[in-house]
């Protein structure tokens, strides 16, 4: 997705849509077309789409097509946990905006982007094979061959050779590891990292409910966060941390079983329900009542219930990784070649998306300024203006997966509080939507 975005981004910017771009990607939907049909099964993969993420697809062109097909905007979001202590509700009202964001099967989004690559008039081949082995050799560059990558024949002037699963070379003055979190890329130029796996995996599915559910609904249990995303029509994806023998054991029991423990889990099983906390949280903070949001008003809502088990069980190991550089000269990683964060808030691709919307503006100033794109001072600008910012969201996602694997007395009531500060405190309410909106500014008093 994310190095799909940036061939899009490329293609829509005057400087660099005159670039010649090779997508090599061993996907093999991507040689098929990645078409799909409305009424299609829905896809267990799905990604939280972002305010600001929308804003760049939709500049790119890309957003039209995901809206062709099955996806489902909210503007409404309940957080809560198992003590029934606390719980927070968020609404794109409180800050004047129409929607939080909008959840999107992984296919719909692959499919949009590459129907908008096709439908560009951008120099760009797809190399539906594997990347085996890279040479990097930046004494033979030469400016003489204005694409960016190039089949052997006319190579020429490019740096960096790259060896397909076909026995094919491609030469570029710029590889993007766009890769994911097991980047060949990363690995073959020597990228070093920093992480860990968590002792969690994801087990994810979509599930149908009697009617359409218009809410994201996120519930923090002992073994880690649950939570219910609305997909479109009557479906809603479920992404369900936990340990990994209860992950195998709920990817094997019966539908009937696995419903009943997602109906517990997001309803009175583990704890009861945050409902009576609402008054007297809301006198402890009364004075922060001036100018409330509108959403602190509302009470504690108990999600619609599953009825049915729509798509295949997936279970996915949890790890937060962080590559220690984005550049070197010739090559930069983007996305979760570059860093890999918990599912938790929905932020993986949509720190991809950002990674791609500032590399693509940063080879546009190289182009405007005659510089080499493979030049390592031009791509450490991009690493300067996204280093910083995927940094933030991991140390703010690491503590929130730290805060919720405790369960001791004390410690609950703090969390309760920090829930009830997040609810009725409003510009830190306002401003925890905006940065999770994918905007820049940090969540506290500001
Ligand atoms: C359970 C779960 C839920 C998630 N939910 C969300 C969410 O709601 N919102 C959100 O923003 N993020 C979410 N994420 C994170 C998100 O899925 C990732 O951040 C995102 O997929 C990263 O995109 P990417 O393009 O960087 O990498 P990937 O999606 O991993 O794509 C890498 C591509 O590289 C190709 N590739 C790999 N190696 C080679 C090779 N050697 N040669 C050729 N091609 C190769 C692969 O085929 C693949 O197409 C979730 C993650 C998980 C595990």
């Amino acid at each position: 997705m994310v190095g799909m975005a940036l061939a899009c981004f490329l293609a829509s910017t005057p400087l660099t849509k005159q670039l010649s771009v090779a997508i090599i990607d061993s996907n093999p939907a991507l040689g098929s077309g990645l078409c799909i049909k409305k009424d299609d099964p829905p896809d267990p993969r799905v990604s939280t789409i972002t305010p600001t993420s929308i804003s760049f697809l939709q500049d790119a062109g890309a957003w039209k097509y995901v809206e062709q097909n099955r996806h489902a905007y909210f503007d409404k979001m309940q957080v809560w946990d198992y003590t029934g202590m606390g719980y927070a509700k968020y609404g794109a009202r409180d800050v004047n905006k129409e929607y939080l964001g909008c959840v999107a099967e992984n296919k719909v989004l692959h499919s949009a982007l590459l129907s908008c690559i096709k439908d560009s008039d951008f120099k760009k081949t797809i190399y539906p094979l594997k990347l085996t082995s890279m040479t990097l050799n930046p004494s033979s560059m030469s400016m003489v061959d204005e694409s960016v990558a190039s089949r052997e024949s006319s190579a020429q002037g490019s740096s960096a050779k790259l060896q397909l699963s076909d026995g094919s070379s491609i030469y570029a003055k710029l590889v993007v590891g766009a890769d994911g979190g097991k980047s060949r890329v990363r690995e073959l130029g020597g990228f070093k990292t920093t992480g860990w796996n968590y002792s969690q995996n994801a087990i994810i599915c979509t599930v149908e409910h009697a009617s359409e559910n218009r809410c994201a609904w996120q519930r923090f249990l002992p073994s880690g966060p649950i939570a219910l995303l609305p997909v479109g029509d009557n479906f809603s994806n479920i992404v369900w941390t936990m340990n990994p023998p209860e992950s195998d054991n709920r990817k094997s029991i019966t539908e009937e079983a696995f419903l009943k423990d997602i109906n517990s889990a997001l309803d009175y099983g583990y704890g009861l329900h945050p409902s009576s906390s609402l008054s007297g949280n809301r006198d402890i903070l009364s004075w922060f009542k001036m100018n409330q949001t509108s959403s602190a008003d509302e009470f504690f809502e108990i999600p619609p219930k599953v009825v049915r088990l729509a798509s295949q069980r997936m279970v996915f190991p949890l790890s937060l990784r962080h590559a220690n550089s984005y550049a070197s000269k010739r090559v930069v990683l983007i996305g979760d070649a570059a860093h890999t964060v918990h599912p938790l808030a929905g932020q993986g691709v949509n720190l991809g998306f950002g990674d791609a919307f500032s590399l693509s503006k940063i080879i546009a100033e190289g182009i405007a300024l005659g510089t080499d794109i493979g030049e390592v001072n031009l791509l450490k600008k991009y690493e300067a203006e996204r280093k910083p910012a995927n940094i933030t969201m991991m140390a703010i996602l690491e503590t929130f997966q730290k805060a919720y694997s405790i369960d001791f007395g004390p410690f609950n009531f703090l969390r309760a509080a920090a829930f009830s500060g997040a609810n009725y405190i409003s510009p830190l309410k306002r401003s925890i939507i905006s940065y999770a909106s994918g905007e820049q500014k940090l969540p506290l008093f500001l």
